[in-house]
């Protein structure tokens, strides 16, 4: 459960400390013009009873004047709304830019559980929601607020007791529009996860298209993507009638209420409360009342649909973190690629261990190959290694080093991973190969080289610089997992986790992915999830995982000798034979 606080934009201010001094000039704008308004009141009740007496040289002369007043306001407003707008998009940003980062952080088993297209929406359109809700606040709802105070001080003032009698109206407006906020906010909720979920579903479309084809379930899809819209449309049908019907109610209430103003003033000038004068200026005063009410109503409710964006935002913030590194971690720089796991334990979901009791202990420069049926705890191992998970029981040293004490930046940088499908991001190879990290040209080309991708690269028009299309699907499968298998090495790292492609190749790319990884294997410790015979054959040590205890351990002579699960697994062809 969310409390109202963490989904209030209070928590938002301190964001605005850096720009007080933009605050302060865009406050001393909008306070000129805030009291320009009752000035205008004023000249009203000046203008109205002149024009009926028609004297044309004060009508002339407060023209002018009203005019100056307009213009200074105008002005005030212009520079309050570009002086405004600069804090309020920072906010926004700032607030983007936070949950984004604190998804790069959540922990993986729970992002694997979010919807990517669920989170993008939430960053995109909930994000855009509560920006416009943060600038409308500071740049149209203070204004108003403030307008309304100083309007109404000024009627105070010209009468209290007719300004008694239109305060009356307020409560009425007021309950009316609280009451159609919270129904409102609720039916917007609601409006929003439908177009989450189908932005989640989208998203997985998308993403299964071919699959869908070639299953012939595009009808299947189709009622699937139909019935989503179809409950997005009703809820937001549900948003916009109650809109529809908020507008003329609350409206009529005001004309009524307008309306039994004047005929309690006639009555005022009656019995000599109030002059003509003082009547016009009150009934300027109230008309100027209605445009920052209105604003406040509609404002009300978006800030409303605000709130339920910026819960939806910190519920993405308050997913559970990777652990952060103990305080004074162990600094490493360049390891020897010594691995010790003590007996380790691993469930994701309690009482379903994934990972039974292992002991592994794997030297410097050593090949390990890690076999077994699917769902064995191959991954999870290697999720392990990388710190993305932590181990219920038992421990993993990495160099004599716990592995939970050592600084995870200094972990990742030592412990490289080629992953079975190469993802790379739009943009260069030359970018995708650094991956961020600071490199030299003359590095990436060196890595370029163990990872036998350097000539292929250069013979391309634009050689490094050639733009990846997304998901790299201009340069071939094995182009792609040679440009993996340089990110990996580019940093130098003493392991190598490596997950073997199983989709194959033909003969000729096969081969140069397989120089590649034997150039990358060279002087590191190589764990492998290994699906071919050649690369089980000539590993130093081969772990046979079953159902996440090492079912046997050894290298190929000796498992073959031995007869068991690895014999088995061979015969059984679940390593594929090249
Ligand atoms: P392998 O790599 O050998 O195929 P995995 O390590 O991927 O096996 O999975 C081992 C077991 O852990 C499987 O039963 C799988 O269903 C489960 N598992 C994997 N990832 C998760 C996760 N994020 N949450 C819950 N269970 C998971």
């Amino acid at each position: 459960m969310y409390t109202q606080t963490e989904a209030s934009f209070r928590g938002l201010l301190p964001l605005l400390k850096p720009h007080i001094r933009k605050l302060i000039l865009g406050g001393v704008s909008m306070s000129i013009y805030v009291i320009c308004w009752p000035l205008l009141a004023w000249l009203a009740g000046e203008l109205i009873p002149s024009i009926g007496d028609g004297d044309f040289l004060k009508v002339s002369r407060v023209i002018i004047l009203a005019l100056f007043v307009f213009l200074v306001q105008k002005i005030a407003q212009f520079i309050q709304d570009t002086i405004l707008a600069g804090p309020a998009l920072f906010i926004s940003q700032e607030l983007r830019s936070d949950v984004f980062r604190k998804l790069q952080r959540v922990e993986l088993t729970r992002l694997e559980k979010l919807s990517s297209g669920d989170i993008a929406y939430r960053l995109t359109e909930d994000a855009d929601r509560v920006g416009e809700v943060i600038y409308k606040t500071i740049q149209d709802t203070t204004p108003c607020l403030l307008q309304l105070v100083a309007v109404f001080a000024y009627m105070l003032y010209l009468d209290w007791r007719l300004s008694i009698a239109t305060l009356l109206l307020a409560p009425i407006v007021t309950l009316l529009v609280s009451n159609f906020g919270a129904k409102v906010m609720h039916a917007a909720e609601i409006s929003q996860r439908q177009v989450s979920d189908l932005a989640g579903l989208l998203g997985e479309a998308i993403q299964s298209l071919s699959l869908v084809r070639a299953f012939a379930a595009e009808e299947w899809m189709q009622k699937r993507f139909n019935k989503e819209i179809n409950l997005h449309r009703k809820a937001r049908f549900r948003t916009l009638r109650l809109l529809a019907f908020q507008h003329p109610v609350v409206g009529f209430i005001e004309a009524s209420g307008i309306l039994g103003i004047l005929a309690i003033g006639a009555a005022r000038i009656q019995s000599g409360g109030l002059d003509s004068q003082g009547f016009s200026s009150f009934i300027a005063a109230l008309l100027m009342l209605i445009d920052p009410i209105s604003h406040l109503t509609t404002n009300f409710n978006e800030f409303k649909q605000g709130q339920a964006s910026l819960r939806r935002l910190r519920e993405l913030e308050k997913e559970p973190c990777e652990q952060i590194d103990i305080p004074n971690a162990t600094v490493i720089k360049k390891g020897t690629g010594q691995i010790l796991i003590k007996d380790l334990s691993f469930s994701y979901v309690a009482e379903k261990e994934v990972l039974k009791e292992i002991d592994i202990k794997i030297m410097p420069g050593q090949v390990v190959a890690l076999v077994g049926p699917s769902g064995a705890g191959k991954s999870t191992l290697f999720s392990l290694l990388l710190r993305f998970i932590k181990p219920q029981k038992g421990n993993i040293y990495f160099d004599g080093h716990d592995l939970y004490k050592i600084r995870v930046q200094d972990l990742r940088k030592q412990i490289a991973l080629v992953p079975q499908r190469v993802t790379v991001l739009s943009g260069t190879i030359l970018e995708a190969i650094k991956f961020g990290r600071n490199a030299t040209k003359k590095e990436v080309e060196k890595a370029a080289l163990i990872a036998n991708a350097h000539d292929f690269i250069s013979e391309l028009p634009d050689g490094y610089e050639t733009k990846l299309e997304e998901r790299g699907t201009n340069v071939s499968g094995g182009q792609l997992q040679r440009i993996a298998i340089a990110r990996a090495v580019l940093g130098n790292p003493s392991v190598l986790l490596l997950d073997e492609a199983t989709s194959s190749l033909d003969a000729e790319a096969e081969s140069a992915v397989q120089l590649a990884l034997s150039q990358a294997m060279q002087n590191r410790t190589v764990l492998v999830i290994a699906h071919r015979l050649s690369t089980v054959q000539e590993a130093d040590q081969i772990i046979v995982l079953e159902r996440g205890s090492v079912a046997q351990q050894g290298n190929h002579d000796e498992l073959i000798s031995k007869g068991g699960r690895y014999k088995e697994l061979c015969s059984r062809q679940l390593i594929r034979h090249q």
